[in-house]
C-alpha cells in the first residue's frame, strides 16, 4: 500500500522516534508499505515520520544501476567486505552510531518531504553504525560515499532533524521564500 508522504510543515518531521520494540507482522507490514512508497516516489531514503509514525525506524535502497563500479560505495556488513547492492533494501531498525569519520564531504542532498528543493550538506564520509534488522537481530554495518550520507540523512530523520537544519546560512536564506510557502501549504492542507 502506498502512504502519503508527509511535507515539511507537518509537526510529525519534528518529533522523535521511539524504539521500536515488536518485531512482529504488523512491522513487516509497515516496512512493506514503506518500500513500496519509496519506490513508487523514486527515493533512496525514507524514514517512520515521513509516513507519519514517530519510530527508529527507516528503509534506503540507493537503486544503483546494475553496472554501477564505485570504489566509493564499499560496505563492511558484520565485519564482513559485502558488495552493496546485496544489502538492499536496507531496514534500519534503532540505529545509532558506532563511529563517524572527522573527515568530511559536501554533498546536494534532497528529500521526499522537501519537493523541488535540494541543498549542500556536509556529513562524515564514512560511518559505522549498529542496527536490528526485521526480525530483531543486531547487525554492524560500515559505510562510505552516498551510503554513509543517506544513513546519515534518515538517521537525523529519525531524532527530527531535517536536511535543511544542516544548511549553511545563506543557502538556507536562498530557500527561505520557497521553504515558507511549502510550510504553509502543509499547515493548509493539516487544517482542512
Ligand atoms: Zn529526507
Amino acid at each position: 500500500m502506498i502512504l502519503q508522504v508527509k511535507k515539511y510543515g507537518d509537526p510529525i518531521l519534528r518529533t522523535k522516534g521511539k524504539l521500536v520494540k515488536e518485531f512482529g507482522f504488523e512491522l513487516k507490514e509497515l516496512v512493506g508499505n514503506m518500500l513500496e512508497t519509496m519506490y513508487e516516489a523514486h527515493g533512496i531514503g525514507l524514514a517512520a515520520q515521513q509516513v507519519g509514525l514517530a519510530l527508529q525506524l527507516s528503509v534506503i535502497d540507493l537503486q544503483l544501476p546494475p553496472d554501477t563500479r564505485e570504489t566509493e560505495l564499499t560496505a563492511v556488513y558484520d565485519s564482513k567486505e559485502t558488495p552493496i547492492e546485496l544489502l538492499f533494501p536496507l531496514v534500519l531498525i534503532n540505529p545509532s552510531i558506532v563511529e563517524a569519520s572527522c573527515e568530511k564531504a559536501f554533498h546536494e542532498e534532497g528529500c521526499l518531504s522537501f519537493p523541488g528543493t535540494w541543498g549542500d550538506v556536509v556529513r562524515a564520509k564514512w560511518l559505522t553504525i549498529k542496527y536490528k534488522d526485521l526480525q530483531g537481530h543486531e547487525h554492524t554495518l560500515g559505510a562510505g560515499g552516498l551510503l554513509a550520507r543517506c544513513i546519515q540523512h534518515e538517521m537525523d530523520h529519525l531524532n527530527a532533524v531535517l536536511f535543511i537544519d544542516r544548511l549553511q546560512k545563506s543557502e538556507l536564506q536562498e530557500l527561505k521564500p520557497q521553504l515558507t510557502k511549502l510550510q504553509l501549504n502543509t499547515k493548509k492542507q493539516l487544517t482542512k
